[in-house]
């Protein structure tokens, strides 16, 4: 039976450009997708930026554009990403849209009707020099605690100790620095605690093979605290001024961007049945009817820091609001990505910059690939290796996989005009094909996609054995030999086809050139195709590069990169853009603190053949820089000598050490690389403006 899901992954904020942890999870889906468009399911893959909030608000406001301007800038960077890693979203939409606020506001209308919605007046921080009620986030003073200044209004970070707001010491507004006034505002709540909510979760939590057990366990957890922890009522109302969807029948009254954002998954559905896209993938049905019929399923993809908005409120709205609304099939959590055993940290500017990645001309299959070798159907956190990274790309896609098709393929388009010939009984291989088939089909199915990988590997290995042990370049001397050759180079690349087809969800674009160009199919693989064995080769084109370690380097060194864009230090983040701007104001440049500095160490960096480790004086401080200038300076040349460096960049974790800021050069694209001077006269620590 055609299966009809509808699929998402969590919405992104639109405060900024895609992060790795982004690019992961929508390749996790991806991949998903793919497989079930493979098995001839009808698959509806749409995604929206999650556009509306205070963090949006706040963030326009500084660049002096409006929130919308914001969004719409965010929104136009996001093709290049969705594009260059093969992201086959069917439609991409925004939660800032007509589409959402109807949905928002005929699902509050439902809630209320259910008795649902009540009203109650909340005592929050006021920010009398804003006009507006303060997030935790967005007040700081010194911990209850330890007595270090400068915490935020939820937390410490220096002793962990979580607080509200109120018992901070000499609280401050992190936007103005006024002191906060505590106001009172009536606030809107979903009655979550309402004991038909409860029983009703309690039901879908159970329902078996809905959740992964980690994640039925932790919600449950949620749903039957007792205490401190008992389950509370949501807010989902904030005040004006607030960029987001007007509460009916309520002025100045906004929906929390919680309550707005998961209804963007219907509403970029909504879209893109009205589009008509719907219609062109097979669907004849109306979006409420396709949303709310029994043969519909709804399956969201999302990390697991929001497993609490998914498995609780998330199925608790969409049940009392009625139909066509239905409650999700499955919600897929996965983990985080870390960088060599490191947290990811946006703020701290470690971790992969995937735009750095495509703009360095790597292949996004790689990538793919990477991930997918790493993810299974857990929610445990995945860690990104670059020597492994080479490592597997080249071992496992070049080595074992694509080799096959470039040995076997050249005998048989040499000496067979390009044609197969198998002995008559093929059995041993079909149904080894027929196993393999099934059982990676079962992994990407249950999202065990290292298993798929394995699986695929091991098969890839027996292909390469047998090839080898038949020895075929010895057959090709032997005219005695002609038959066995083409049998032996057909059944490698019978076993080629094989593969290709089973990484075809993976690997979309190389196994389309190898459908094409080699088995001469008008199409992509369908998941069948692996059981036909190939009458024809065309002519092997090369595949796929091996990956230089040198462009890990690139990826990780891009700070020091000589004669780059300096980014500003990520403690300004709320008031910067995003996109670099066609014109720079003249407080945009002076945020940029460029020092003279003393070069007082350069040494070569073992295992990188481009970065030098520099050592910098500024006068009251030295720096450590790696910075991409070896194939341009001897280190014993540079000791002693002035240059200009950017001295507030946010601190870089490399493949060989933290990088703390970046020294200028000038370069283009002729050889050579020139790094700054100042004339002489100028001292350590002077600063150039
Ligand atoms: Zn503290």
């Amino acid at each position: 039976m055609t299966r009809k899901i509808f699929l998402t992954t969590a919405l992104p904020y639109a405060n900024g450009p895609f992060h790795i942890g982004h690019i992961m999870e929508y390749i996790q889906a991806d991949i998903w997708a793919r497989f079930q468009r493979m098995q001839g399911h009808e698959v509806h893959f749409v995604g929206a930026d999650d556009a509306h909030g205070a963090p949006i608000m706040l963030k326009a406001e500084a660049e002096g554009i409006t929130p919308r301007e914001l969004v719409a800038r965010i929104a136009a960077g996001r093709p290049q990403y969705l594009s260059g890693f093969h992201l086959s979203f069917d439609h991409w939409h925004s939660t800032d849209s007509p589409e959402n606020t109807q949905l928002s506001q005929a699902v509050y209308a439902r809630l209320k009707a259910a008795g649902l919605i009540y009203v109650k007046s909340v005592e929050q921080f006021y920010d009398p020099v804003k006009g507006m009620f303060l997030a935790d986030r967005y007040i700081k003073g010194e911990c209850p605690n330890c007595h270090s200044k400068d915490q935020y209004g939820d937390a410490c970070e220096v002793c962990g100790t979580v607080y509200a707001p109120t018992e901070l010491i000499n609280p401050h507004s992190a936007l103005s620095g006024a002191k906060p006034e505590l106001r009172s505002s009536d606030h809107f709540f979903f009655r979550l605690s309402d004991p038909k909510c409860v029983a009703f979760l309690k039901e879908w939590l159970d329902a078996p093979g809905r959740l992964q057990p980690q994640v039925a366990n932790k919600a449950r957890e949620w749903l039957s605290g007792t205490g401190d922890k008992a389950l509370g009522d949501w807010d989902i109302s904030r005040d004006a001024p607030y960029f987001g969807i007007p509460i009916p029948d309520a002025p100045g009254k906004y929906f929390y961007v919680w309550l707005d954002a998961p209804i963007g998954y219907l509403a970029a559905l909504k879209s893109y049945f009205d589009s008509g896209k719907a219609r062109m993938r097979g669907e004849r049905r109306s979006f409420e009817e396709f949303l709310g019929a029994a043969d519909s399923e709804q399956i969201h993809f999302i990390g697991k820091d929001i497993i609490y908005f998914h498995t609780l409120f998330w199925p608790a709205m969409l049940k009392f609001a009625g139909s066509p609304f239905k409650v999700p099939d499955h919600v897929y959590v996965h983990g985080f990505i870390n960088v060599s055993g490191e947290k990811m940290s946006k703020s701290r500017g470690t971790g992969i910059s995937p735009l750095r990645y495509l703009e360095l001309g790597m292949n996004s299959e790689w990538l793919r690939y990477y991930i997918a070798a790493k993810l299974n159907g857990s929610i445990e956190d995945m860690d990104f290796n670059p020597s492994d990274f080479v490592a597997r790309v080249n071992a496992d896609l070049i080595g074992k996989y694509v080799n096959i098709a470039s040995r076997a393929a050249n005998f048989i388009t040499r000496q067979f005009a390009g044609e197969l010939a198998f002995a008559a009984d093929i059995s041993t291989l079909t149904a080894a094909a027929q196993a393999l088939t099934a059982s990676v089909g079962d992994a990407y199915e249950t999202r065990e996609y290292g298993r798929a990988l394995r699986e695929i590997m091991t098969f890839a290995d027996s292909i390469n054995q047998n090839y080898d042990a038949a020895r075929p370049w010895v057959l090709a001397k032997d005219p005695a030999k002609v038959a066995e050759l083409q049998q032996v180079c057909s059944r490698a690349l019978f076993g080629f086809k094989v593969l290709s087809v089973l990484l075809a969800p993976v690997l979309p674009e190389l196994t389309t050139r190898a459908a094409t160009e080699l088995f001469g199919l008008d199409v992509p693989f369908t998941w069948a195709d692996a059981l036909v064995p190939p009458k024809s080769i065309g002519t092997y084109q090369h595949l796929m590069q091996r990956v230089d370690p040198k462009q890990l380097d690139a990826l990780f060194g891009a700070a020091t990169a000589a004669a780059g864009v300096a980014k500003p230090a990520p403690a300004k983040a709320a008031a910067r853009a995003n996109a670099t701007p066609a014109a720079l104001s003249i407080d945009e440049f002076k945020r940029v603190d460029l020092r003279v500095a003393r070069i007082v160490e350069a040494a070569v960096v073992e295992g990188s053949d481009k970065l030098l480790k520099l050592t910098l004086d500024l006068g009251t401080e030295q720096r450590t820089v790696f910075a991409g200038i070896k194939s341009a300076y001897d280190p014993a040349q540079l000791k002693g000598r002035l240059t200009v460096m950017v001295a507030n960049l946010a601190p870089r974790k490399m493949q060989f050490g933290v990088s703390e800021g970046m020294v200028l050069a000038a370069s283009n694209d002729a050889p050579g690389l020139f790094l700054l001077a100042p004339d002489s006269g100028a001292l350590p620590g002077m600063r150039v403006s």
